[in-house]
């Protein structure tokens, strides 16, 4: 962090911290150059039906691609995004490519799309989602908007009418990495949200820790009450597959089944017809 000299003339930043603005600086003008080209990367991982194994849909997790072919994780770029407001247009381009995307797959897939709580908290959000989904006459219920707890814990009965909004339009809504947030269980019910997200951070505890396991049956079974369905994260091995089957869990996702990859990999998967 900055530091400031009592005489507030200069400004003196640590080696680290420059080190870090400068990146910052690297990153904003990577987005702002994904932005302005068109350029956005998807990749997208298969989510599939527990009881058998079918594939139910795909989310798509965002890549930047630099110039000498260096891959920048999302963990990365999408805080820098947020807190430059560039979000909100990265969004756009986001849920455009998805779009544009979906129209290449069988109409039974379902395509998963993270949104950030600043573009969705963002006024007419809704209605321009709405709005290109009708233009580009899409059928709104192969889409699944995740959103996550931080998005829609203040001013509840505005987020609910917004959510109410978009699944009459016949959209479908996830709540991600649940479980890891500070909702209100009160609030929760309240909500119509179609599916819950174990938070990897749970799934990988099962065989291994005992509070974790009951944390994730918890989940499921809180879901069954609640009529949503739960898509547990981050399968990586069979006996955490066994056991969310076994739990009840609808869907799963994780590199178990397959890790996040390029729009051309997946349609190679769809041409072979294992879709
Ligand atoms: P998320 O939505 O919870 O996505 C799940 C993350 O878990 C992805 O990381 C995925 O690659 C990773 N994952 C999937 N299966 C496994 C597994 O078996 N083991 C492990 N260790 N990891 C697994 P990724 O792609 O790095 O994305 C990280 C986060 O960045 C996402 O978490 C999401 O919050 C955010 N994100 C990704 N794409 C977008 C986007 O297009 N827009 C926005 N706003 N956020 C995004
Ligand atoms: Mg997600
Ligand atoms: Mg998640
Ligand atoms: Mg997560």
């Amino acid at each position: 962090k900055a530091k400031k000299t009592i005489g507030k003339k200069f400004e003196f930043f640590s080696e680290d911290s420059y080190k870090e603005i400068s990146k910052i600086l690297f990153l904003k003008g990577k987005i702002r150059d994904v932005i302005q080209k068109n350029s956005i990367k998807m990749f997208y991982q298969p989510i599939v039906q527990l009881q058998n194994n079918s594939i139910f849909g795909l989310e798509s997790l965002f890549r930047l691609i630099t110039s000498n072919g260096k891959i920048i994780m999302p963990q990365e770029i999408i805080p820098v995004a947020e807190e430059t407001g560039l979000i909100v247009e990265l969004g756009q381009k986001i849920l455009d490519s998805v779009l544009d995307f979906s129209k290449k797959l069988p109409e039974k897939i379902k395509l998963s799309v993270n949104i950030s709580p600043v573009q969705f908290n963002k006024t007419g959000f809704d209605d321009e989602l709405i709005k290109n989904i009708k233009d580009r006459d899409i059928n709104p219920e192969k889409l699944i908007l995740e959103i996550t707890e931080s998005a829609i814990m203040s001013n509840i009965s505005d987020k609910i009418r917004r959510i109410k909004k978009l699944k009459d339009f016949g959209i479908q809504i996830a709540l991600d990495d649940f479980g890891t947030g500070y909702s209100s269980l009160n609030y929760l019910k309240r909500f119509p949200i179609d599916y819950l997200k174990i938070d990897i951070s749970f799934v990988s505890g099962i065989g291994k820790d005992k509070s974790d396991e009951m944390i994730v049956k918890t989940i499921i079974s809180m879901a069954k009450n609640l009529n949503m369905m739960t898509i547990a994260e981050g399968i990586e091995n069979e006996q955490q597959l066994r056991f969310l089957r076994y739990e009840g869990c609808d869907f799963g996702q994780g590199y178990y089944f397959g890790k996040p990859a390029s729009h051309n990999e997946i349609l190679k998967l769809t041409d072979k017809n294992s879709l």
